[in-house]
């Protein structure tokens, strides 16, 4: 499917020299949706995944329906303060600006295969971020999957070795 005709371009924000891709017209579009959706569901099936896990709140948006319809758990990678309970974090730089990223201890057991999913891969410093959480926990990353991939900032260069599912680049 051509999911580029759901994706808007919005100039300058949240912050001059930003193309912000927006992606609320695909989630708006339930057979766009669905079929972006099934993709990476399709893409994580054989992957024999125990958990998703997603960065706010974009990720939460992606990996709660791939979850679902895979009949696993997700848990969320949050900004500092936002989990309840015992937390480790991380610290990570972002293509407009920095972050603390956290998630409970007790979310993943060690050798459990976790899928990571976010809307969009720019830096890679967030998708970096979880996968060191999720590493620091004993999981395994057996795959990270975006509905977009901006291939000007080079993001993919810090998934070296893992398996990246992109649906569209720009
Ligand atoms: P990064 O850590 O640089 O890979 O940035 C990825 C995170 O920031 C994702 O969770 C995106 O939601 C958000 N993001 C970064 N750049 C953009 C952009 N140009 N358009 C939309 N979201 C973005």
């Amino acid at each position: 499917m051509d999911y580029k005709k759901y994706i808007k371009i919005v100039e300058d924000w949240p912050k001059k020299g930003v193309k912000f891709k927006d992606i609320t017209p695909l989630m708006d579009n339930g057979v766009a949706f669905k079929s972006a959706v099934d993709e990476i569901v399709e893409f994580a099936r054989e992957k024999e995944i125990d958990i998703v896990v997603g960065p706010e709140a974009r990720g939460f948006i992606i990996g709660c329906p791939v979850s679902y319809a895979l009949g696993i758990g997700f848990a969320p990678v949050r900004k500092e303060g936002k989990l309840p309970r015992e937390v480790i974090k991380v610290d990570y730089g972002l293509e407009y600006g920095s972050n603390v990223l956290t998630i409970h201890k007790d979310a993943i057991k060690p050798g459990q295969r976790v899928l990571i999913t976010d809307d969009l891969l720019a830096t890679g410093g967030t998708i970096e971020a979880t996968i060191q959480l999720v590493e620091e926990l004993g999981g395994i990353v057996v795959g990270c999957a975006f509905l977009i991939e901006l291939s000007y900032l080079d993001g993919l260069s810090k998934l070296d070795g893992y398996d990246v599912l992109s649906l569209m680049s720009y």
